[in-house]
């Protein structure tokens, strides 16, 4: 008696709905005997590229076991779409003694049954590449048509997504409730014109936004959503996609992340693809709001006269926010007023309670600053001494960090060492095939933790070295910033 195993997949793909789990199986029961089978191994979904799909890692499991003899699948395809998976998986079954049938017949091993697998693999993996061909050139063409595709829609409106059976499109449906709430801030931003004033009102009548913080609960609006909420053309019926593509952050900071695409950067507006969506504000309301908001930007940037010297280098010790330099006018005696203070001071964030920090003359803190520093600059000696202390502590970390480094470079090669050892007991008969996987396995785990620390420790060793380029330049910074201290003074 034969025991068999079954393994279905069902496509994460749309355009293959109508296959399932359900028809495979049927078909795979007209071939097999219900009895002989052991037991039914499903992805669903599972994409055909992914080799840790949650079902094929337990029929690899299983087949490690022996509990099977034959897997059954409906189509070459189900068990990898990926030539170099599809392969693995060949020779994996064939070592274990397990045969894989298609529909009940097993796949010739001869030279010829080995081109047609090696064949059928190649067109499996071109019908997957066709598919995602078809799936984005589905998205574009549908895009430059002018109808929507599946997003998250903009508050205000409810995606209702596409039916294939009926032959309708996605659309916006608005959100009565929502759409009540845009055309309130629209007015109330016509009222007050302050995106401040309005948040503001948001709150103090309860107002929250549809997302969900950390605790599940939803959010008070902050300013930048009321902002961007007052700025958005969806509202007047023009929603764009394309506004922005994924792109090389500005502050990528490669040694943390892989070289990826984190940014995002706005391309031209004449890139942008429009959809016309349901209208929440007439033209003429939106058209006034984009005019103060202008008027106002304008006059916020003139209003730098003051050059903060500690913007963003004081932290708040209740609430850790950085502090901002704020213009006060006292209109009465008809003066301006310098200070630093913690932006919540002033509510931030509506979804925190104020903080009741102390605020900083400016005058006062620049100033202090400003003499500590400028004085630091011209004492030679106490920037010498600096120096004659960190240098010392670095030649100490330097041969601390080379002895570890020195150590790790004996412990790979020692394990090397076991590791070579171990394969000549296995040729010796010393221990079984799964043995050997399993503490090779183990070696190989140890293995790379180790040269994860020496790659750790070389980078640190090599960070020590690059400190005497900095002194050099620190020093030579100093000798400028003296000549120049000459000349100048904080007013
Ligand atoms: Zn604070």
């Amino acid at each position: 008696m034969r025991r068999i195993a079954l393994y279905c997949r069902v496509s994460t793909d749309n355009q293959e709905k109508a296959e399932t789990i359900g028809n495979q199986l049927k078909d795979l029961y007209k071939v097999y005997n219900k009895t002989d089978v052991v037991k039914v191994y499903e992805d669903n979904p599972g994409s055909g590229a992914d080799p840790d799909r949650a079902g094929l890692w337990e029929l690899r499991k299983d087949a490690q076991k022996k509990l099977f003899d034959v897997v059954g699948v409906w189509a070459s395809d189900r068990l990898a779409r990926d030539l170099k998976l599809s392969l693995i998986l060949r020779d994996e079954f064939k070592e274990l003694g397990i045969a894989v049938e298609i529909m009940g017949k097993e796949r010739e091993d001869s030279e010829m049954g080995k081109f047609m697998g090696v064949i059928e693999g190649a067109i499996d993996e071109m019908e997957r590449a066709r598919i995602k061909r078809r799936f984005i050139s589905g998205r574009d063409r549908r895009m430059s048509e002018g109808k929507l595709i599946g997003c998250y829609p903009p508050y205000g409106y409810d995606h209702v997504k596409r039916d294939k059976e009926k032959g309708t499109d996605a659309y916006f449906k608005v959100n009565e409730k929502e759409a009540r709430m845009i055309k309130n801030i629209f007015k109330w931003y016509l009222e007050l014109e302050s995106i401040f004033l309005v948040t503001k009102r948001l709150k103090t009548k309860g107002i929250k936004t549809r997302g969900k913080n950390k605790t599940g609960e939803p959010n008070f609006f902050f300013c930048s959503t009321v902002s961007r909420i007052l700025r958005r053309e969806t509202y007047i019926g023009n929603h764009y996609f394309g506004k922005s593509s994924p792109c090389v952050a500005k502050f990528h900071i490669s040694k943390i992340r892989k070289h990826r695409f984190t940014g995002r950067c706005r391309n031209p507006r004449a890139d942008w693809k429009l959809i016309k969506v349901p209208t929440i504000i007439d033209e003429i309301t939106f058209n006034r709001v984009q005019a103060i908001l202008l008027r106002r930007a304008k006059r916020r940037a003139r209003k730098s006269m003051y050059q903060f010297l500690c913007t963003g280098l004081v932290r708040c010790v209740r609430c850790h926010r950085l502090y901002g330099g704020k213009n006060q006018r006292d209109s009465r005696r008809d003066k301006d007023f310098f200070l630093y203070r913690c932006p919540q001071a002033n509510t931030a964030s509506f979804n925190e309670p104020d903080c009741r920090a102390r605020t900083m003359s400016a005058q006062k803190l620049d100033n202090a600053v400003w003499v500590y520093v400028s004085e630091l600059i011209r004492d030679k000696d106490r920037i010498n001494n600096n120096l004659a202390l960190t240098k010392k502590k670095r030649e100490s970390e330097k041969i601390s960090n080379q002895k570890i480094y020195e150590e790790l470079l004996v412990e790979r090669k020692e394990l090397k060492m076991k590791k070579s050892r171990l394969f000549e007991l296995y040729s010796d008969a010393g221990f079984s095939k799964e043995d050997l996987k399993i503490k090779i396995g183990e070696f190989d785990l140890r293995e790379k933790s180790i040269e994860d620390q020496i790659v750790i420790k070389k980078r640190e060793l090599e960070g020590i070295e690059n400190m005497d380029a900095i002194e050099k330049e620190l020093e030579r910074i100093c000798q400028i910033y003296r000549k120049r201290l000459n000349k100048a003074s904080l007013n």
